[in-house]
């Protein structure tokens, strides 16, 4: 349901995670509501949550768990990645996948494309403390384009590729951002120990979505690795997938995470460490069954 629907003052936020099933939130505050060329976008302070952003009837982070969902989605590809100089991010709209990369000393440069220049200047107005002042790093580039259409015409290498893109719907701006020809473009702009890594919607509400994003990825990859984190603003364990050349993720010990955490970063971040890395990895035998296709 859309934003449009419910009133400002006391009212309630339903967002429907299959035609079957929806959860309700209280909302105490709608800060912006209104459609771009791309999406439908609503800013809102959630009761329970805080500040939220949502695109398209779909809560895409909030001040609640983001921290979550943005250091689950950047740091395993990052501390698997030996020097991450060069990263691209394709979507991002927040700037918070930014500002996790940016916590690594070794980037030197951080190319952000992201489709929705309203999008943007939306974040910035009423969501800064998502982006933490990334926007004006000088190591931050932003580029207001097409995702595909960007990586199609660049011929330039990165050591990691991000995709923070909305989910694939039919018609949506983000759809052709999740096929194997894609894929193999990410796969080919991609230095030789490079990684990529994408959001692959929820494992509870769309694992049928979640495993084909997986087997598309393991077609093109040499190695492929799935993972999930709980997301209670999202109501759902939420999946990730991982692309890489030749270095496999799921084979860092606790002790290798907590080794490059401390050299390259310097301090502790506030959900991600060496124990949480194992367990990312650690599907449930019935999620693995799915990516399986048993
Ligand atoms: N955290 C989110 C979630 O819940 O999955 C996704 C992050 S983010 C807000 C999604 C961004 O992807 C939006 O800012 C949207 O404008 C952008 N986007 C969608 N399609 C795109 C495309 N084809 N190229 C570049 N950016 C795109």
């Amino acid at each position: 349901m859309s934003i449009r629907n419910i009133s400002a003052e006391g009212s309630w936020f339903i967002e429907f995670n299959t035609p079957f099933s929806w959860h309700v939130r209280g909302v105490k505050r709608v800060l912006y509501s209104g459609t771009t060329k791309y999406q439908r976008v609503a800013v809102v302070e959630f009761e329970d949550l805080g500040k939220a952003l949502i695109l398209d009837g779909k809560v895409q982070s909030s001040f609640y768990d983001e921290f979550v969902y943005h250091e689950s989605l950047v740091h395993p590809v990052m501390i698997t990645h030996p020097n991450p100089r060069r990263v691209l991010i394709l979507g991002g709209g927040e700037g918070a996948t930014a500002r996790e990369v940016l916590r690594h000393r070794s980037v030197e440069e951080v190319v952000m494309v992201d489709i929705d220049n309203e999008v943007l200047r939306l974040v910035k107005e009423y969501l800064p403390e998502m982006s933490q002042g990334v926007f004006e790093d000088s190591r931050f580039k932003l580029v207001i384009d097409d995702g595909r259409k960007f990586l199609e015409r660049s011929r330039d290498k990165y050591d990691v590729i991000i995709l923070d893109l909305t989910d694939p719907l039919e018609g949506g701006p983000s759809y052709l951002l999740y096929t194997v020809e894609f894929y193999s473009i990410v796969r080919d702009r991609l230095s030789d120990d490079g990684l990529m890594v994408t959001q692959a919607t929820s494992t509870s509400y769309s694992l049928r979505t979640f495993a084909t994003i997986y087997r598309t990825i393991a077609s093109v990859f040499p190695i492929a690795r799935a993972y999930q984190v709980y997301m209670h603003s999202f109501d759902s364990t939420w999946g990730f997938v991982i692309g890489s050349k030749r270095l496999d993720p799921a084979s860092l010990s606790l002790e290798d995470v907590n080794g490059r955490i401390r050299e390259r970063i310097g301090k502790e971040l506030r959900f991600y460490e060496g124990d949480i890395h194992r367990a990312l990895f650690a599907l449930p035998k019935h999620i693995r069954a799915v990516l399986e296709d048993k």
